[in-house]
């Protein structure tokens, strides 16, 4: 009884052992690639407005009851995208090796974000989208 007592009086002190929130952000990026050892049209020299949803998990709602500021993904997010902003993908030392396909990209992304994460938040998952009808997720977690 006394453990309910608190749920409903201090919701925001309950510690929560799993990650409830999902919150999503989404930016874009223009950039220029080919893709190596591609047998069609896009081994050649091509662009696209690229746009990428980045989504966090939280444990914990702060107390405001955010789990994290828009505010502050969106930050993140877009320091992470200015790296990849109106490049040639290929030259970016991170792709030097890397085909830099929206797959790499987006696993590119999660890397990046997931470093810059407090402990109460975690990557969930980051899709790229190519154009209107084609996007890739990537995530760690298991299916
Ligand atoms: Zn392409």
């Amino acid at each position: 009884m006394t453990e309910l007592f608190v749920l409903q009086t201090k919701p925001s002190l309950v510690i929560l052992n799993y990650y409830m929130f999902e919150l999503t952000v989404v930016e874009s990026f223009s950039a220029a690639h080919s893709l190596r050892n591609y047998q069609g049209p896009c081994e050649k020299l091509h662009g696209h407005n690229f746009k990428v949803e980045a989504t966090i998990s939280c444990k914990n709602l702060n107390k405001l009851s955010m789990g994290m500021d828009f505010k502050e993904i969106k930050q993140i997010l877009k320091d992470i995208l200015k790296k990849l902003d109106h490049t040639f993908l290929n030259e970016l030392p991170y792709f030097k090796h890397i085909n830099p396909t929206s797959e790499e990209i987006a696993r590119f992304i999660h890397a990046e974000m997931k470093s810059r994460l407090s402990n109460n938040c975690k990557m969930k998952c980051v899709s790229v989208w190519e154009n209107d009808k084609s996007k890739v997720t990537y995530t760690e977690d298991e299916r």
